[in-house]
């Protein structure tokens, strides 16, 4: 079996136009020997997402990205999945929130559906008769401009509560509880949540196959 390639590059391209994103994932990259550099300020135009899974949308975005710039890149392919509505809005949580990315909206829109099946209690503590769990999932891929690629996906599991709850974090962040916690994502400084999140499982694996920090010994 061909053995796992790892990063010995100087650069690399974080393939997102989400600034959310990109603040996490420069978080991550802190304490390694090489420069992050943003999709936007190499001007790359951001590739349509027709794969139907994660992992199939970030190696896209991460191949885009790596043909266009000759260096090699990273994408992030993420979003919630809820149980209840049969995992949605999965794939499509940037576009429940098109076409401003107005994220209450898309909140909103999970909490109807939710209440279309039949949810009623919603606060943060009070589990009703109704499965609320949900999951994030966050698919990381990181693929070389001579074609060598490796995609790992990472998870981390809770329940939707309403109404959202803080502003330190993105996307549906303010709706989600994590297991075990009383705060939601958005409530919990950037610190915490880089701890559990499913982008800093995905990026676990990827320390395991690809990247080295530059203080191991
Ligand atoms: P995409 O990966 O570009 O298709 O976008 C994924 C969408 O999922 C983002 O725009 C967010 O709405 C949502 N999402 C992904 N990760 C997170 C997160 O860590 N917190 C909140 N929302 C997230």
């Amino acid at each position: 079996m061909k053995q796992q390639r790892r990063f010995a590059e100087k650069q690399l391209v974080i393939a997102t136009h989400n600034k959310g994103k990109l603040r996490e994932i420069t978080a991550l990259f802190d304490g390694f020997d090489f420069t992050v550099i943003a999709a936007d300020s190499l001007g790359l135009a951001e590739p349509e997402e027709t794969e139907t899974s994660f992992r199939g949308n970030a190696l896209l975005k991460a191949r885009a990205a790596a043909q266009a710039s000759s260096l090699p890149a990273l994408a992030d392919d993420s979003g919630l999945a809820v149980a209840a509505l049969d995992g949605a809005p999965g794939i499509y949580s940037a576009r429940w929130a098109a076409p401003d990315g107005d994220f209450d909206k898309a909140m909103q829109r999970v909490h109807d559906e939710l209440t279309r099946v039949g949810a009623k209690d919603f606060g943060a503590t009070d589990l009703g008769a109704t499965d609320l769990s949900a999951q994030f999932i966050c698919a990381l891929a990181v693929v070389w401009p001579d074609g060598d690629e490796v995609c790992v996906e990472g998870r981390v599991s809770g329940r939707i509560s309403w109404p959202p709850r803080g502003n330190l974090g993105f996307g549906y962040d303010a709706i989600f509880q994590p297991d075990g916690y009383h705060q939601s994502f958005g409530e919990m400084a950037p610190q915490e949540k880089h701890a559990m999140s499913h982008r800093a499982d995905a990026f676990a694996q990827l320390l395991q196959q690809v990247f080295t920090p530059s203080d191991a010994s």
